[in-house]
């Protein structure tokens, strides 16, 4: 019988800081720029050339550190890691090695949390281009526009134990590094790229097998599949008796594998040794009060607060407070013009969604229909002045028009009638219209009941409260049984 084995798991996020200028020169980060056009002597490595730490880098950092609930290390160490590349004019990379910025820390997944190992500081390379020039048969491009872009890299724990789970953890992380405005979250144009570590053991067993590293998933749902790729493949090698190879593998999206690249023994070696041209980076309590300020809510701890305050479902407030670009504040500001939080959530999951999508548009901010005028609409519902049947109809003229909800409710006449005289009236046109119905249903076939609220509902041209409607016409079909019998 094969063993059974375990999935383990762990990342490596290099995320891109959203500063203006670069880590250690004052180039600037812009995405698209013709090539070279954003180097000088720092970027490019030139001899004599010194760096200076870009402050709003370490701010970045910090603030994704805080977020993360990392311990944020008062003294950290920039370090040379030497390696050949073409894209790396120097000869090395400044990172951070045995002292980073920031250790420890945990992110919130969809079940349960993944702890952080550490995050530290360092510089992107340059870009290799081997394709798109008209002229490049044979040849690769070198744009040095990224060198000096700050990073962070953040590393979790081997805590992950699933190709969902790795997925999902990427994604929280990408939402959070969005959210707290340290990234733009774009993985096309690699703002933030993932390695993922995978390997297997035996269920039961402590000791961590070989892992494989598999480079190149940028994207949540390549990552996935590259990782349930990879468990497969080490999974059979196991079964069959053999030993999985400590290496760096590439994912290829176009055949949906992954292949060895380098095996990891030989590429290690980075001769670390302590950046000479850096002072140590020193932060102080005060710098991290003060970025802990400006933090805004955290999407978590919103989703948290939208149950709490509000009586939400975890569903509806997962979806408004995480998932809807623009949802949280359409929604908050909509509850504080009037509306009911559960009549609220419904409108915008449902029709405000709708309409956004057909108009190919993803972010609520860019509802034609706002938040104080989605409230009017709702408030009318919940007040039964109009059914939400005939609500549909007023928000889709208030999405084109503009026009308020009660103007055009008003305009329309199409409140609810809800006065008992004129319901009593529609109810008695509707028993003396249906005979059969109405004796079948004093004849104990009460299921014929639903049919006659229906020709109430349908005689008052939608415009009758359902509830009035169908406790009048109940009291009308009960107290007329004597009287349909003496007949
Ligand atoms: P390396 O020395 O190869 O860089 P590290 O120990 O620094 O390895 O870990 C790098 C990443 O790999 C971390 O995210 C860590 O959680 C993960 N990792 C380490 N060992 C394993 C393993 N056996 N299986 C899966 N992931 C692992
Ligand atoms: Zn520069
Ligand atoms: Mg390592």
């Amino acid at each position: 019988m094969p063993a059974s084995f375990e999935t383990v798991i762990g990342l490596e996020i290099h995320c891109q800081l959203l500063t203006e200028t670069k880590i250690f020169c004052g180039c600037r980060t812009a995405f698209g720029a013709a090539p070279n056009t954003h180097v000088c002597p720092v970027c490019l490595g030139l001899p004599g050339a010194l760096p200076v730490l870009n402050r709003q880098a370490v701010a970045c950092a910090l603030r994704a550190a805080l977020a993360l609930e990392c311990e944020i290390q008062p003294v950290s160490i920039f370090a040379r890691k030497n390696y050949f590349y073409p894209d790396l004019p120097k000869g090395y990379q400044i990172s951070q090695y045995d002292r980073p910025l920031a250790l420890g820390g945990r992110v919130p997944l969809s079940h349960g949390t993944v702890a952080l190992t550490r995050i530290h500081m360092e510089e992107d390379a340059g870009k290799s281009l081997h394709h798109g020039f008209p002229d490049s048969a044979g040849h690769t491009y070198l744009d040095f526009n990224r060198a000096g872009t700050p990073l962070i890299e953040i590393v979790t724990e081997p805590d992950l134990r699933s190709a969902a789970e790795a997925a999902d953890c990427f994604s929280r992380l990408r939402e959070i590094l969005v959210a707290i405005g340290v990234n733009d979250g774009n993985m096309e144009e690699g703002s933030l790229r993932c390695d993922a570590n995978v390997s297997l053991r035996p269920v039961g067993q402590a000791a961590y097998g070989a892992k494989a590293e598999v480079k190149n998933v940028n994207s949540f749902r390549f990552l996935e599949k590259a990782l349930e790729f990879e468990i497969e493949r080490q999974r059979g090698i196991l079964e069959s008796g053999g030993r999985v190879a400590q290496e760096t593998r590439l994912w290829d999206s176009a055949t949906g594998t992954t292949e060895s690249m380098r095996s990891k023994e030989e590429a290690n070696d980075y001769r670390y040794f302590p950046e000479p041209d850096l002072p140590a980076l020193v932060v102080d309590a005060a710098w991290v009060a003060s970025v802990r300020e400006t933090m805004p809510e955290l999407p978590a701890a919103r989703v948290a607060r939208f149950i709490r305050e509000y009586a939400l479902s975890e569903y509806d407030a997962d979806v408004l407070g995480r998932l809807i670009p623009g949802a949280a504040p359409y929604f908050e500001a909509a509850v504080r013009s009037g509306a009911s939080a559960k009549t609220a959530s419904n409108w915008i999951q449902g029709e405000v969604r709708r309409r956004l999508k057909d108009a190919g548009a993803d972010d609520l901010s860019a509802s034609p229909v706002g938040p104080a005028q989605l409230a009017e609409l709702t408030t009318l519902v919940d007040t039964n002045i109009v059914s939400t049947s005939v609500a549909k109809d007023v928000f889709d003229e208030m999405w084109v028009t503009g026009t308020g909800a009660r103007a055009i409710v008003d305009a329309r006449g199409l409140a609810q009638i809800g006065d008992l005289e004129a319901l009593a009236a529609l109810a008695d046109a509707v028993i003396a219209a249906n005979p059969g119905p109405v004796a079948q249903y004093r004849s104990g076939k009460t299921q014929t009941f639903g049919f006659l609220v229906g020709a109430v509902m349908k005689a008052s041209k939608g415009k009758a409260n359902p509830a009035a409607a169908s406790n009048i016409l109940r009291g009308r079909l009960d107290a007329g049984q004597g009287h349909s019998e003496s007949e």
